[in-house]
């Protein structure tokens, strides 16, 4: 079994606490400074992110002409867009693309004429009962035009006229599709998909393509028993596109995330995968709830993000979510006010921490046999009873030696036990590492898929 972490290698830092500072700090760094680009499905706001990202990680990017079919869908025409706004008639400004890409409701066609207010009032956005805050909007599907202004704004534009411009351009070009492929010791592969669509907007979903971005960036420097493969692309239309294009991958991935919403100030959520007790939904919610005691479980539903292009009946793959507060549940969303203050360096750092923790778990799960077990054999003897040296969790850690021996007996993996013992896997996983060392216990597993489909569920 050599060259398969062999060695039980972690994923994850004893340091934590200060990589996940570090880790948070630059992530916010490139949140502000990718912020303002004009992303939408298609075009080059989301080129330049790319390119952005391409500085951190690998990319290899797919160009997919318009018009091509992709299951049941059609690459839509490129969008591009270079200015919009409403002016009076002195050319004032009154609302400004330039201030704010969620001015223009995304695919715009082009106008420029006069308008009077009752004219313009049918393509105007705005939220009455969050009068401060701009709207986020799209048209993707039906060619219209539209704006989407401040309520406080709107309300004062007056009666007009209006002069109109939105410099804009939708004809055949490409959807842009990027990916990083981070070799493990084996082809099978964990998917990590971050959606790269929304235009100014931090948590949704700039925190998923960053947290990705940083998780891939970590693994690049590790030793994996899995190869993975992070998948940057548009919601819904980008994802369909990636599957219908990389259907010859799909077979080889045994776990996977949709990260998104990692920003912002709530606690963490983990949706289900469609099928509910997939290895991933088990090392997910371990992790999510030692972390925050009141994490929230959410079952799987036809709706949100992703997971429902992955977990359609035809594709099945085993994609959890992880998110803080999921989308619409929290006043930010889809609005000016998700922005580079909700969004915190700590609240990233302790995503891509959180993250890294379940790839850990699949890394490290087995099973091992107690080589002694008649009676509890003697710690302090082999020098693992220590009241000094380089251990974080003395209690915990001396507690996950006694786990570990008393349920390795073959069928039980180190998950089940942690769970069981309610302790941190990875303590469990360091103490069993330990007495393998020591001959007091044999790694009889490998295969965190099988081992963890050996063992029973956990109650939902
Ligand atoms: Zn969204």
């Amino acid at each position: 079994m050599t060259g398969i972490n062999d060695r039980n290698t972690a994923i994850v830092d004893t340091e934590t606490a200060a990589a996940a500072t570090a880790a948070g700090n630059a992530m916010h760094e490139l949140l502000r400074e990718l912020l303002p680009l004009p992303r939408s499905i298609t075009g080059d706001g989301v080129r330049q992110t790319l390119a952005a990202l391409h500085m951190r990680l690998p990319l290899t990017t797919s160009e997919i002409p318009s018009g091509t079919a992709v299951f049941d869908w059609t690459v839509p025409d490129e969008w591009h867009i270079e200015d919009a706004y409403i002016a009076d008639m002195s050319g004032r400004r009154l609302v400004d693309f330039h201030a704010s890409a969620l001015h223009v409701v995304g695919y715009s066609t082009p106008v420029d004429a006069t308008y009077s207010r009752d004219e313009l009032e049918p393509h105007l956005h705005s939220l009455p009962d969050q009068p401060d805050l701009i709207p986020y909007r799209t048209a993707y599907y039906a060619p219209s035009w539209g704006f989407c202004l401040s309520h406080r704004v709107r309300e004062s534009l007056g009666t007009g006229p209006f002069r109109v411009v939105i410099r804009s351009r939708l004809a055949p070009g490409h959807l842009t599709l990027a990916e990083a492929v981070i070799p493990g010791a084996t082809d099978d592969e964990v998917l990590l998909f971050a959606h790269d669509c929304h235009p100014a907007l931090a948590n949704d979903n700039l925190s998923g393509v960053l947290v990705a971005t940083w998780v891939g960036q970590h693994l690049r420097t590790r030793r994996t028993r899995y190869t993975y493969r992070i998948v940057f692309a548009p919601a819904t239309i980008g994802s369909i596109t990636w599957l219908a294009h990389r259907r010859d991958v799909l077979p080889r991935i045994r776990h996977g995330l949709v990260l998104s919403l990692l920003g912002g100030p709530g606690r963490f959520h983990y949706k289900l995968t469609r099928e509910g007790t997939r290895p991933i939904d088990r090392a997910a919610w371990h992790v999510v709830h030692a972390t925050d005691a009141a994490a929230t479980r959410l079952p799987f539903s036809p709706w949100g993000y992703d997971e429902r292009q992955f977990g359609s009946p035809g594709i099945d793959l085993p994609m959890g979510r992880l998110t803080r507060t999921p989308n619409g549940a929290f006043p930010e969303y889809h609005t000016s006010a998700d922005d580079a203050t909700l969004v915190t360096a700590a609240q990233l750092g302790e995503s891509w921490l959180t993250v890294l923790r379940i790839l850990d778990v699949l890394e490290r799960d087995a099973t091992y046999v107690n080589l002694a077990p008649y009676g509890e054999p003697q710690l302090g003897r082999r020098g693992l009873y220590r009241t000094t040296g380089g251990h974080q969790h003395i209690p915990e850690r001396q507690l996950a030696l006694l786990w570990m021996l008393n349920q390795s007996d073959g069928r039980e993996s180190v998950l089940g036990i942690a769970e069981r013992a309610e302790l941190p896997f990875a303590v469990l996983a360091d103490a069993a590492t330990d007495l393998e060392a020591v001959g007091l216990l044999r790694r009889q597993t490998d295969r965190a898929e099988r081992v963890v489909s050996l063992s029973a569920p956990a109650p939902l």
